[in-house]
């Protein structure tokens, strides 16, 4: 039997219903049934149009107000205690304390789902945890979706991902909750047995990761017990191929298996054939990643292939993953270039993939609709908007020495040190100052044509000229422009840049109420014109001091992408990069001595499995050092990273070679130069000093006190002095005190240096 599924729908809707009902309920303008009765309607016409479009095993709880591992947390019971004192409090405004914090409760922490861009509510778990099953949500879904007629297969995030994700929150060992947890599964899944549900969607992408012995250990033994179970269990990998958890996934007693054949291509044959016969195996062949249109020819030939393995067997076809990570209508997309959106295909497009793939095995191929997937897919790969002959010419006319420095870092610190002559310790900011709602209100007025470009310009030349009067006022030692310009660091390249597409609805969840709507990067890469010289240099002109210049850099932006993928994501970096290289020039050029390049992302692109490593730390440095190392031995050279974990990626930052780089630190305080310190990290370094994730204005003595800790393990030539991030989400009612107290602290501590 071959039957069409799905894994999982986008949540906010086709116009970000779910995200305005949360935010008016939020913010009191609604009451919770207005809100719970938005989100029945989602649900609903999500059923529905999977259903229409022939998908034959359509999930439910894969619906979430804030967060599907948020949810799981309730339905385990799984509550911090900090949030049960609260008794007199709704379930539903338990929920969102959870989620987003109380007047005096923090929220829970919040996390990167696998290489995603989605953020997931980390479940905090101790030996004390007591596990309850709270099946009220999954229950409901299941029995809401089954009055409208349709039977679902309930979306369970499996046991053993669910507490290898978790944190424990005392030094206990996580395993020893597994045989509870197991319990409390066991009761949720009879429950949904008993309601109707004759299959359960397990997810278990963990399955994809490197495991140690014991992880792999909990999986045998967690679906052991749960076995026999009154309802099957499709056990759920995605993100991944399983490589060596591959024979592990395949004996665990589950009913049937999910695979990611998109980014586990090369697994297909042998999933097929050590999965014990009589199992279901589901095939994601749909690649939930990404918003390009599938080669449904290829994929029929290899799935005919898997059929004739698996015989008798029952065979799904779905996507790689759950679809929360791809736009939900490409029909929406009428101003996107009817060209470029011919390619394309979103969650909805892709569930006809899935249904015209099926359709085509069970032998009612539809030849039409196979012809024009053909027909598409030859235009696209021949289009003259992918390929440019000049971009093509550069890439192949790098050389290893377009990626050094001229000098190494000492000589470079010393002419760079007579020629910016800069106090020790020096003062900066990350590069953004707030976005005003002025600010925001000009932009779109600009952008309905409601205001002239002049008009729009002067304004923000004004802001920008505030800013530098404030920063020249307060002594920072290295002001910034302030980006008023830039919605975004990403699509504000994008929109100059040669290559790049951007929807209008093409919204992903970022969390809770938050989207994203990523650019696509669709051919090759090239600056058209210079994108920043002309902010920095009106910015320079109001200075004596020496303006830093604020570019994104290759690997964030190729990262909060959606990248082509018809060449190697290395090679698309590339072309970015050159493109930055242009910028880099063009700025030194009109008299910027100070660059930073930002990789904010560098880190998050981290592939899943340890064994990838090296390969894309190598070529992401290397992206960043050709943006990077066109300038004089003069010119310095800034990064920013926002996030404090670099133990493992040291020597590839270091390898980044940049003068200058900047860190998030002040919560950890400071106990991530730890690293730095262990791995002699030769260059200069900026430790935030400023939570800027939090409106609480730091006082001069707690930041002085903080440079006091960094001191004790860097050098003073060593040390910069600047926030942990850019200050673009805070206000000026903030940012202004926080600033001024940061340059006291940094006159005290320099002060007390001098005097010792
Ligand atoms: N220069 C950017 C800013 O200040 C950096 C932001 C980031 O790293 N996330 O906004
Ligand atoms: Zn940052």
């Amino acid at each position: 039997m071959i039957t069409p599924a799905n894994l999982g729908f986008p949540r906010i809707g086709k116009k970000r219903e779910l995200k305005r009902a949360l935010e008016s309920f939020w913010k009191g303008d609604t009451s919770e049934n207005a809100l719970q009765k938005t989100a029945a309607q989602i649900r609903q016409t999500h059923w529905q149009t999977q259903k229409n479009a022939g998908i034959e095993i359509i999930p439910s709880n894969d619906f979430s107000l804030y967060d599907h591992m948020l949810d799981t947390s309730i339905m385990l019971g799984a509550i911090p205690n900090r949030f049960r004192q609260q008794g007199e409090d709704s379930p539903l405004a338990l929920y969102f304390q959870m989620a987003r914090g109380g007047e005096k409760t923090k929220a829970m922490e919040m996390t990167k789902w696998f290489d995603t861009n989605y953020h997931y509510l980390v479940p905090e778990l101790s030996k004390a945890t007591r596990f309850q099953a709270n099946p009220a949500k999954t229950l409901g879904e299941f029995h809401e979706a089954k009055k409208l007629g349709i039977t679902t297969r309930p979306v369970l995030i499996g046991p053993v991902s669910y507490l290898l994700l978790a944190k424990m929150q005392d030094e206990s060992n996580r395993w020893t909750l597994l045989p509870s947890l197991v319990k409390t599964y066991g009761e949720i899944i009879t429950n949904l047995a008993e309601a109707g549900a004759s299959w359960i969607q397990m997810d278990e992408p963990c399955l994809v990761l490197d495991l140690d012995a014991q992880a792999q250990r909990a999986y045998q033994e967690a679906y052991d017990s749960l076995q026999p179970s009154k309802a099957s269990l499709m056990l759920t990998s995605y993100f991944g191929a399983l490589d060596d958890n591959l024979a592990l996934a395949c004996s665990l007693p589950a009913a049937g298996l999910h695979v990611d054949l998109t980014r586990g291509k090369d697994q297909m044959e042998e999933v097929c054939r050590s999965l014990p016969k009589g199992r279901a195996l589901s095939l994601g062949v749909i690649d939930g990643r990404n918003i390009w249109k599938s080669d449904l020819e290829k994929t029929l030939s290899s799935l005919t292939q898997a059929r004739d393995l698996r015989g008798e067997d029952s065979l799904l076809l779905a996507p790689s993953c759950s679809l929360l990570h791809v736009p939900v209508d490409l029909s929406q997309e009428t101003a996107l270039d009817a060209e470029l959106a011919s390619w394309m295909a979103f969650a909805e497009q892709k569930l006809q993939e899935i249904r015209l793939l099926a359709d085509g095995l069970r032998g009612r191929k539809d030849e039409k609709a196979f012809a024009e997937n053909k027909e598409a897919l030859r235009k696209r790969r021949a289009s003259p908007r992918i390929h440019h002959q000049e971009a093509r010419a550069r890439l192949q006319a790098v050389t290893p020495d377009m990626m050094r420095r001229k000098s190494p870092f000492k000589e470079r610190q010393a002419l760079q040190a007579k020629s910016l002559n800069l106090p020790l310790l020096p003062t900066t900011t990350i590069g953004s100052y707030p976005q005003t709602k002025e600010i925001r209100q000009a932009r779109a007025a600009w952008k309905r044509g409601e205001m002239e470009r002049e008009d729009y310009e002067r304004f923000l030349e004004n802001e920008t000229k505030e800013a530098m009067r404030w920063q020249e006022r307060i002594g920072l030692d290295v002001p910034v422009h302030g980006e008023f310009e830039r919605n975004d660091m990403v699509e504000y390249f994008g929109e100059k840049l040669d290559g790049f597409a951007f929807t209008k609805q093409g919204w992903v969840q970022s969390y809770g109420s938050r989207c994203v709507k990523p650019p696509v990067i669709y051919g090759d890469v090239r600056r058209l014109e210079p994108m920043t010289v002309r902010w920095s240099r009106f910015a320079q002109a109001q200075t004596e001091k020496p303006v830093k210049g604020m570019l994104t850099g290759p690997v964030t932006i190729l990262q909060w992408s959606f990248a082509r993928d018809d060449q190697p994501e290395s090679e698309t970096c590339r072309q970015i990069a050159l493109a930055m290289r242009d910028e880099v020039l063009d700025l030194e050029a009109a008299g910027i001595r100070i660059i930073q390049i930002d990789e904010a992302a560098l880190r998050e692109g981290l592939p899943l499995r340890r064994s990838a490593w090296r390969d894309y730390l190598d070529w992401a440095v290397e992206a960043f050092r050709l943006s990077a190392c066109g300038v004089r031995d003069e010119t310095q050279i800034h990064t920013h990273m926002c996030y404090s974990e670099f133990n493992d990626i040291i020597p590839s930052v270091a390898a980044m070679d940049a003068d200058v780089i900047s860190i998030e630190s002040s919560r950890s305080k400071m106990e991530l130069l730890e690293a730095f310190v262990d791995f002699r990290y030769p260059n200069e370094i900026g430790p935030g000093v400023y939570d800027i994730h939090s409106p609480r204005v730091p006082s001069c003595g707690e930041m002085a006190g903080l440079l006091g800790l960094a001191l004790r393990v860097l050098r003073p030539d060593q040390l910069w002095v600047n926030p942990d991030c850019g200050l673009k989400t805070r206000g000026w009612a903030e940012v202004k005190p926080a600033i001024e107290a940061m340059v006291m602290a940094a006159r005290t501590v320099r002060g007390g240096l001098a005097g010792s």
